[in-house]
């Protein structure tokens, strides 16, 4: 999406997407309003090791363990 997208655009997408979404959360995601934008702007409903942040729950990914054994790489504090 541009940086500074119109109003018009924005709720385009907007509406896009909660009639696209309304049936995720076992179909209930649009059953109100207010479930509906909720969905929009967090569809994954929970934060389990399946849907939530993968390096918080599996650690750092393969490339950034990659990444770390390269010479280029400084810790952050140095
Ligand atoms: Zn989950």
């Amino acid at each position: 999406m541009p940086k500074n997208p119109s109003r018009a655009l924005r709720r385009h997408h907007r509406k896009r997407l909660k009639r696209r979404r309304a049936h995720y959360w076992n179909g209930t995601a649009g059953a109100t309003p207010r479930r509906a934008g909720r969905c929009l702007h967090s569809p994954a409903s929970c934060s389990c090791w399946l849907c939530g942040n993968r390096r918080r729950h599996h650690g750092e990914t393969l490339q950034e363990q990659r990444f770390a054994q390269t010479a280029l790489w400084e810790p952050d504090d140095a």
